[in-house]
């Protein structure tokens, strides 16, 4: 049987990237494809002033799952503040806008008068605050203004407690990075941390709590050690996280679940300690239910395949969520039409979970469906009858995915686990649901060049009803 690997790398977010920078152009997919083999779930792409903002946004609206945006004036542009603050506002309270930034003072470039760079960083900082994102600053040779300034908000109102923001690829001393986690900020590490040259700076990382790191890569700029000089990807935070880890004498993965649980705190992405993939998601009137990773299946047609999620929702499981779990996730059924078990994966090889969650729905009066492959009892060794009972009365509808007419056919498409034995085990479970008296529907993906019309016969032939399913290429 075909298993999925459900946590080949430890989760890590990039914090600072600058995804729609040229160097990316027609490589987005790519790069947050190695990205996500990296183990990086998240990445936060930067604006730098107008222009970048609004491409932060955009990329963020078209990879919601793996991308989130920040929006700002750099103090590079502080001079074009003044007529693009009400549009930055504006773009802060897109979707998927999850911080302010990058803002701050570079008096190494000096590209702005420092007076100005100061009222403007001071007043993103105003403004963030009030619309309620943690800011990322940027700092090179200010740091004495920068805590002023930081001081000079700390009191503020507008974000629930720190963290408020991060110093992002710090470069100042050790006194002034633990004034600004005094003031209720995070320190952000990136490939600085790799050079061959840096030791005092690995020293000061070695010397700061774990707790108030973030990782990032500033991509494409500064790569890490072995890139050093060629052009920095998301992926490479990685590299990052195996340094910081060695610092603080942890293995990758502590050192990576202590930094990604700190940047969802930063960026108010919820606190999925336990699950980092929805166990429950809301599509369109129905609300569909997430029980397992695991399919008896590798159908070539499969959006798990090449997605971690789908509308949105990472559905790739951490690990597989109890009844209980599911229950809670679900609150109240009421709103919505129908409760549909389909994630990503088989949901009747936990035929336990979904009798007591269906039992749960049953009793408040909720109309369930079960989409299914239908090939779950030979992989648990009973008969398609005697699972079934047990959803007696309390499962409306069964959806199975039938999706030929044959067994080489649906050896083909659907590559099952159980081989040769699967197709006839999907008739048998249709014959047995039909015979008890469930509404059965079958279905079939609508690939190019396959002809549907004797799998819908082949349904009518036992007695159930027939779906066509669009085919979804991406
Ligand atoms: S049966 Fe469903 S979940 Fe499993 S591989 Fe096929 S399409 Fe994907
Ligand atoms: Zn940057």
């Amino acid at each position: 049987m075909s298993r999925a690997n459900l946590a080949p790398a430890p989760e890590l977010v990039d914090t600072h990237t600058h995804l729609d920078d040229p160097r990316f152009e027609g490589r987005t997919e790519a790069v947050l494809a190695r990205a996500r083999a990296a183990g990086v779930h998240r990445v936060v792409t930067i604006g730098i002033n107008l222009a970048t903002s609004r491409r932060a946004v955009k990329l963020a609206g078209e990879y919601p799952l793996d991308v989130s945006a920040a929006v700002g004036i750099m103090p590079h542009d502080a001079d074009t503040y003044q007529n693009v603050k009400k549009e930055i506002e504006e773009l802060s309270k897109e979707p998927g806008v999850v911080a302010w930034g990058e803002i701050g003072l570079d008096y190494h470039r000096d590209r702005a008068p420092r007076e100005v760079q100061r009222d403007v960083f001071l007043d993103q900082l105003k403004r963030s605050r009030a619309v309620g994102l943690p800011a990322i600053i940027h700092c090179r040779e200010a740091h004495a203004d920068l805590l002023e300034c930081l001081e000079e908000v700390k009191d503020l109102p507008g974000l629930k407690g720190p963290p408020y923001g991060v110093l992002h690829c710090f470069s100042g001393d050790e006194r002034e990075a633990r004034r600004a986690i005094e003031l209720g900020y995070l320190i952000g590490i990136g490939g600085v941390v790799t050079f061959q040259n840096a030791r005092s700076f690995r020293e000061l990382v070695r010397g700061l709590p774990l707790e108030s790191l973030v990782l990032e890569t500033d991509s494409p700029y500064l790569a890490p050690h072995p890139h050093r000089g060629k052009r920095n990807e998301p992926a490479y935070v990685r590299l990052v996280a195996e340094r910081v880890a060695e610092l603080h004498g942890t293995g990758l993965e502590e050192a990576a679940r202590i930094t990604t649980a700190t940047a969802r705190r930063l960026f108010r992405l919820g606190e999925p300690e336990d699950f980092g993939a929805a166990v429950v998601y809301p599509l369109g009137r129905n609300l569909y239910l997430n029980p397992t990773s695991h399919c008896t299946n590798d159908c070539t047609f499969c959006v798990r395949r090449h997605k971690l999620g789908l509308g949105g929702w990472r559905l790739w499981l951490d690990r597989e969520p109890a009844a209980g779990d599911i229950i809670g996730a679900i609150g109240d059924p009421s709103p919505y039409n129908e409760i549909v078990f389909c994630g990503f994966g088989e949901p009747l090889l936990r035929p336990e979970v979904v009798v007591e969650v269906a039992c749960w729905l049953s009793e408040r009066g909720a109309r369930v469906r079960v989409n299914t492959n239908g090939t779950a009892h030979l992989a648990r060794g009973v008969s398609a009858a005697s699972l079934l009972q047990g959803l007696r009365g309390l499962v409306n509808e069964l959806a199975v995915s039938l999706n030929a007419a044959d067994a080489e056919e649906y050896g083909k498409l659907c590559r099952p686990g159980e081989g040769d034995a699967a197709f006839p085990a999907v008739l048998d479970f249709i014959r047995a649901a039909v015979a008890l008296g469930f509404e059965v529907t079958c279905s079939a993906v609508a690939l190019p060049g396959l002809d549907l019309a004797p799998i819908e016969d082949l349904a009518a032939e036992l007695g159930a009803g027939f779906r066509k399913r669009t085919h979804r290429p991406d």
